[in-house]
């Protein structure tokens, strides 16, 4: 079969990674990859957010299946685009895609769903939204309605600080996204993530993970998309799993087949738990990253199997085969990051790290130039590893990261802090 796969981080390189594993992929291309994706795969220049542009590429490259990793060609319809022309495609349509893509979408399927999360109210003008705040107080959350990269959530532990994300939001900060603001009660609990392939009608739960969103040791400093994760979150018990699989996912499931526009992808749910509960803090309509590269180090090959049966409809006869194992990600990101950093560093030593089935330095951000990798982005490596134990684990991943010559970048020292320190 051949295999194209959207995107060019540490996602798509983990997914890349995975599909090699199984002998169902003849050949594989991702659009529009990344120095490291390069070295196991063809990479495509391609405009991954043009329906008719991805289509043609599909036909004149007879590809069969196409797996899209990010949000935005969701969004934008690719995949809608891509079944229309008769393609197998892993990823929701963008009616479905609206989980992500509005707040306050979510929050009407999660009242008709019955599916427990923040209390919440909807406002288009800022004086309504304000009258609001005044009157709830603080501490409160408040949330431009589109995508802004992670970047339009405010959790405001004081009035003043919501009143001014108010201003920002409909003051034109995050654009079109910004037009409509969900104002959420404040959550108090440990966040996990959970993922569960949908096939439109069943789901499969595929594993759970916790990241770490800021950007220095000790959780400190500012938010970013992601500085290392690890996989499974022990905090998302069996039980627990079951009972977001009943009072969250599958209610979310049958309301979108109930609208007529029936969910098929990846279901990213993240969760904030309390007291032995969970409730919903937000759906992403693809795999997270980096949580995506310690779910597929940890699936390997069985990963194509599975996301086939998610496209194809066939998730009521899916199994996972766990390894009982763990995994750890630690992201190597470039000095300045998220705020300014320089691109086109070089990076050396790439070539003497391992690269085995416990252990792989995923690329995100790099390029390759005259057979020298180059920081290429923010984020821009991913030191991934599994072991029996996340301490085990841990330590494969961060011989790895310490063994990365770049003195352009850094990495946190504490990844799974919380769970190793229990
Ligand atoms: P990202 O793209 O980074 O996942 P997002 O823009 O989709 O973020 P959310 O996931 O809704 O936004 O919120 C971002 C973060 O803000 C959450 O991970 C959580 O830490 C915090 N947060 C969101 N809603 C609440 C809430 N109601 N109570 C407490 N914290 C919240």
């Amino acid at each position: 079969m051949n295999i194209l796969i959207l995107g060019g981080g540490g996602r798509e390189h983990a997914l890349a990674w995975a599909v090699l594993q199984n002998p169902k992929c003849d050949k594989l291309i991702v659009a529009p990859g990344n120095a490291g994706i390069a070295n196991i795969a063809e990479c495509a220049d391609l405009d991954i957010l043009d329906g008719s542009a991805v289509i043609q590429f599909c036909q004149d490259n007879a590809v069969e299946f196409i797996i899209i990793g990010p949000e935005a060609p969701l969004a934008a319809g690719v995949a809608d685009d891509l079944r229309a022309a008769g393609f197998l495609v892993f990823g929701p349509s963008k009616e479905a895609a609206r989980l992500e893509a509005s707040k306050g979408f979510t929050k009407e399927i999660c009242d008709a769903a019955g599916a427990p999360t923040a209390a919440y109210a909807r406002f288009d003008d800022a004086a309504a939204a304000k009258d609001h705040v005044r009157a709830q107080g603080a501490p409160i959350v408040v949330k431009a309605d589109g995508l802004a990269a992670g970047k339009g959530v405010i959790v405001a532990m004081d009035e003043a600080t919501a009143l001014a994300a108010i201003d920002d939001m409909f003051g034109g900060e995050f654009g079109a996204a910004g037009a409509e603001v969900v104002i959420e009660e404040f959550m108090e609990g440990e966040e996990a993530s959970f993922f569960v392939l949908c096939d439109g009608t069943n789901a499969l739960p595929v594993g759970t993970a916790q990241d770490h969103k800021r950007a220095f040791d000790g959780d400190e400093g500012p938010n970013t998309g992601g500085m290392g994760a690890y996989s499974p979150a022990p905090v998302l018990t069996d039980a627990l799993q079951d009972q977001v699989m009943e009072r969250i996912v599958r209610p979310t499931l049958t309301e979108m087949a109930r609208r007529g526009t029936p969910y098929a992808g990846v279901l990213y749910v993240g969760l904030m738990i309390r007291d032995g509960t969970a409730r919903l803090v937000e759906y992403n309509c693809r795999f997270g990253d980096p949580e995506c590269q310690v779910l597929m180090l940890r699936l390997g090959a069985q990963a194509l199997d599975l996301l086939l049966a998610a496209a194809e409809g066939g998730l009521d006869e899916a199994r996972v085969n766990w390894a009982g194992d763990h995994a750890m990600t630690v992201v190597l990101a470039a000095k300045g990051y998220p705020g300014d950093y320089a691109k086109g560093t070089e990076i050396r030593g790439l070539d003497q790290l391992p690269e085995t089935a416990w252990e792989i330095c995923f690329h995100a951000g790099t390029r390759a130039e005259g057979g020298r990798v180059l920081a290429n982005g923010g984020r821009v490596l991913n030191a991934t590893a599994r072991g029996a134990t996340l301490q085990e684990a841990r330590d494969r991943a961060y011989a790895m990261a310490e063994a990365v010559d770049w003195d352009d970048g850094f990495h946190r020292g504490d990844i799974g802090w919380r769970v190793l320190r229990r």
